[in-house]
């Protein structure tokens, strides 16, 4: 028997609709199709939440489900901060793409004399910075190696 949502043929899961059309309806909205790509599934932060809930709701007299479920909020935590930290550092990424430096590779070489006269000329680290088009890091790096 399929989905009681019409022109969906996934197979039923509860209440007479699929996994994917089930979801829809437990977040109150409308019930829509569902993309094929998406059906079913959830951000890492909403599986998050829901093993959450499945925990939080285990039946403590149940050791192999509580267990079962400690296991499956312990994935979806690590799936969830693998994810976020995936975001952040193509974030990263992105930025300092739009402010022209790079994104991946060795650092540049920059000698110490380079460095002083892009600061001399830009007027302060940020400024030289962004004329030789790396980090402020990168600067400060090159400033010091003269010094030791
Ligand atoms: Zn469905």
């Amino acid at each position: 028997m399929g989905c009681g949502f019409d022109s969906c043929d996934r197979p039923v899961e509860k209440g007479g609709l699929c996994a994917g059309h089930r979801k829809q309806k437990q977040r109150g909205g409308r019930l829509e199709p569902l993309n094929d790509a998406l059906a079913g599934r959830l951000t890492p932060a909403q599986n998050l939440h829901e093993a959450a809930m499945r925990l939080a709701d285990s039946d403590s007299e149940d050791d192999r489900a509580f267990s079962r479920n400690i296991d499956s909020h312990r994935k979806a935590a690590i799936t969830y901060a693998r994810h976020h930290q995936v975001v952040k550092t193509l974030e990263a990424f992105d930025r300092r793409r739009e402010a022209g430096l790079r994104v991946a590779g060795p650092a540049p070489k920059l000698s110490a004399a380079g460095a002083r006269a892009a600061v001399d000329e830009a007027g302060g680290i940020r400024a030289a910075a962004r004329l030789l088009k790396v980090s402020r890091n990168t600067v400060r790096a090159a400033l010091r190696r003269r010094l030791v």
